[in-house]
């Protein structure tokens, strides 16, 4: 099934993302979580593409796996940085083959021990040209990335919005969105791609943050800002792992359901192969 579809018949759209275990890892690590979340009934699960490279075989195979054993529908995402559009088309007809529909199009990020990455000549640079390939093939359901605070490389926010409209314009059917820890970042966004013209389904994408060391890195790769109420948490519960995750548990539930309230057509949740903790926020949501 196409996910563009889901959007018309449901509301929210509910979707869980996870990532393959590293190559040293068994792969069925990743299944035993995927038991444990399917009772929870997302509408898709989406399988990450890992930066690395030698995950990516990964991706196909358990995005495949999802579908085939558990028939829940799937999302592959797909990158873009460091492949030919001839290793994309590959990726691409493996995908098919392994009858899947979604694909989530990225650029991806340059590897991070080469500082001075350049693009080799003839590969793609920016996703809205991952975007128009795809396009170009029968039976696929595109989404894309997409940044309410700006994609950390821009300098202007407005700027990144432009070039997203132009992403959505080359044959985005939905967006998902980098995690955010206030909502009205997030509405304010979407009123801004209303008044560009951007009228796509945005699937607001929710990391829980569940304990201190975490939220660093996350705040450092994906730029979102922290509001006050998130930075008290800090103050009143740093020093205490277990009531640190509970009251990061209880803040995603509050944010989702206040997203809820508001109409929000999709929530992608970032389970980060959490299975425990996932579970505890998706039963406290007014789906
Ligand atoms: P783009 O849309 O190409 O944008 C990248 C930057 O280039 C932006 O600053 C944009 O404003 C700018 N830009 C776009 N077009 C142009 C243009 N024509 N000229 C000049 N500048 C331009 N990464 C992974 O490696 N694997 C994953 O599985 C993965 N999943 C993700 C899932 C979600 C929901 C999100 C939000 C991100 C994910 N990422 C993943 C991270 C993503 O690859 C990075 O954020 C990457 O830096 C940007 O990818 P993009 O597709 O948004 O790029």
């Amino acid at each position: 099934m196409k996910i563009k579809d889901l959007f018309s018949s449901k509301k929210p759209v509910l979707s869980f993302e996870i990532f393959p275990p590293r190559p040293d890892y068994p792969i069925e690590t990743i299944f035993e979580t995927i038991s444990q979340l399917q009772d929870l009934q997302p509408d898709y699960i989406s399988v990450t593409y890992g930066a690395g490279g030698s995950n990516r075989q990964r991706t196909v195979q358990i995005a495949a796996q999802i579908k085939k054993d558990y028939q829940i529908e799937t999302m592959a995402h797909l990158t873009c940085v460091g492949h030919s559009p001839e290793e994309l088309d590959q990726i691409i007809d493996d995908l098919k083959n392994n009858d899947i529909e979604n694909i989530l199009a990225l650029r991806g990020d340059p590897p991070r021990n080469e500082p001075n990455f350049v693009f080799k000549p003839g590969h793609y640079c920016y996703a809205n040209e991952l975007v128009k390939h795809i396009r170009r093939k029968d039976g696929f359901c595109i989404g894309a990335a997409a940044y309410p605070e700006g994609h950390p490389e821009c300098k202007r926010w407005e700027e990144d919005w432009s070039r997203l409209r132009d992403k959505v314009n080359a044959g985005v059917d939905f967006l998902v969105t980098q995690l955010f820890f206030d909502n009205r970042v997030f509405y304010n966004f979407k009123e801004a791609l209303l008044r560009m013209g951007v009228d796509v389904p945005v699937t607001a994408g929710i990391m829980p943050v569940l304990n201190p060391s975490q939220i660093k890195r996350m705040v450092y790769l994906s730029g979102a800002s922290m509001p006050a109420k998130l930075l008290q948490m800090f103050d009143k519960y740093g020093d205490n792992l277990g009531d640190f995750e509970k009251a990061g548990i209880d803040y995603a539930i509050e944010q989702i359901n206040d997203l809820i309230a508001n109409q929000v057509e999709g929530v992608h949740f970032y389970t980060m192969n959490r299975a425990e903790q996932t579970r505890k926020i998706i039963i406290n949501i007014n789906k």
